[in-house]
C-alpha cells in the first residue's frame, strides 16, 4: 500500500486511484496527466504489460467526462530492448488513446533516447493528426534545432529545463544558462507555433514570460507542474490558463519518490507535515 508519506507525489497504486485523482484535479479546474511508474525494462513483455495498463486506462478515461490525458516513457514501452519494440507498443496505445478520444504525452529521457523519441512522435502524430505531444529539454543544446523540425507538425510540444545530468558537450550544465534557453525556447515556441504549447515548470518566472510571449503572440498554451509541487499556484493560475497536473501512479512508486525529495530537500518537510496536519 502507498504509505500517507508518498501520497504527495503520488496518485495511488491503482487505475481507480489514477482517475479518483484525475476527477478532483478536475474539481478544481484542473486536467490530468496521467503516468504508470515504470522505466527501462530490458524485458519487452514488461513494455508490454504497461501497455496492456495504458490501454485499459485511455479506455476508462474515454468511458467518463474527465479532462485527462496520459504520459508514457519510451523506455517503459521498450526502447531498451530496441527502437522497433518501443515503435511498435506506442502505436498500440496511441491507436487505443485516440479511438477513446484521449491524448498521449511522450516523456522524453536522458540525450541518448532522444533520435528515437522524436521519430517515433513524428510518426504517429502524422498518422494521428495531432492527438499526440512530445517533450523537450531546455538543458539540450539541440533542442533550438528540435523545435524547428517539429513546428511543422501537428501535435504537441512540452518544454521542460531537463530532468537528466548531461555531459557539458551536449547540454548546459550552469543552472542559469539552462533559464536562459529556456526563455529562448519559450519565444521561438509562442512565435513558430500555432498553438499546442505545454509550459512545464513550476518556475514563476518562466510561466511570467509564457504570459507576456501569449499577450504578444496570442498563441494558446497550458502549464504543466507535478503532483505535489505548487499545487496552490496550479489552482490559482487554472482560473485564468489551461493547467494540467502531472500526476504519476502505480506500484513502482518508490524511485519517483526518492527522486522528488533528492531534488529538493523541502519536498520531504511537507510530505511529512501533510501526514502529521
Ligand atoms: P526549477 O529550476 O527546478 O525551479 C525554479 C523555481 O520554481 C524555484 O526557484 C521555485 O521558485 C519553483 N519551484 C520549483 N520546485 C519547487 C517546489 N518543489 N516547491 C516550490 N517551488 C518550487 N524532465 C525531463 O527531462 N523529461 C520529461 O519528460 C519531463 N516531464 C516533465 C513534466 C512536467 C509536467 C514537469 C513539471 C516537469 C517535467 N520534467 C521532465 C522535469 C523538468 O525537466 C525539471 O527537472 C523540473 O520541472 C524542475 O524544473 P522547473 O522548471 O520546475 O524549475
Amino acid at each position: 500500500m502507498l504509505p500517507p508519506i508518498a501520497s504527495r507525489f503520488v496518485a495511488g497504486e491503482s487505475d481507480a486511484a489514477a482517475l479518483e485523482r484525475a476527477r478532483r484535479l478536475n474539481d478544481r479546474g484542473v486536467g490530468a496527466i496521467l503516468n504508470l511508474l515504470g522505466e527501462h525494462y530490458d524485458r519487452p513483455e514488461r513494455a508490454g504489460a504497461d501497455a496492456d495498463t495504458y490501454e485499459r486506462l485511455v479506455g476508462d478515461i474515454g468511458r467518463t467526462d474527465l479532462d485527462a490525458c496520459v504520459s508514457v516513457k519510451p523506455s517503459q514501452l521498450g526502447l531498451d530492448a530496441g527502437a522497433d519494440t518501443f515503435r511498435r507498443t506506442l502505436s498500440r496505445v496511441v491507436d487505443r488513446a485516440d479511438e477513446a478520444g484521449v491524448f498521449v504525452w511522450i516523456d522524453m529521457e536522458d540525450h541518448t533516447t532522444t533520435d528515437a523519441t522524436l521519430d517515433a512522435f513524428e510518426a504517429e502524430t502524422r498518422r494521428h493528426g495531432g492527438t499526440v505531444g512530445v517533450c523537450l529539454q531546455a538543458n539540450l543544446r539541440r533542442t533550438r534545432a528540435d523545435l524547428e523540425r517539429l513546428a511543422g507538425l501537428p501535435g504537441k510540444v512540452r518544454l521542460v529545463k531537463g530532468a537528466y545530468d548531461e555531459p557539458a558537450e551536449i547540454a548546459y550544465t550552469d543552472h542559469q544558462r539552462v533559464n536562459e534557453a529556456y526563455r529562448d525556447h519559450l519565444g521561438y515556441l509562442f512565435r513558430a507555433f500555432d498553438g499546442g504549447v505545454a509550459v512545464g515548470s513550476h518556475d514563476p518566472a518562466m510561466i511570467e514570460h509564457a504570459r507576456g510571449l501569449h499577450d504578444e503572440y496570442g498563441t494558446d498554451f497550458e502549464i504543466q507542474m507535478l503532483m505535489g509541487v505548487r499545487e496552490d499556484a496550479q489552482f490559482e493560475l487554472a482560473r485564468e490558463f489551461d493547467v494540467y497536473q502531472y500526476a504519476p501512479y502505480g506500484s513502482r512508486w518508490l524511485s519517483y519518490f526518492y527522486r522528488r525529495v533528492a531534488e529538493r530537500k523541502e519536498n520531504l518537510a511537507f510530505a511529512v507535515r501533510a501526514i502529521v496536519n
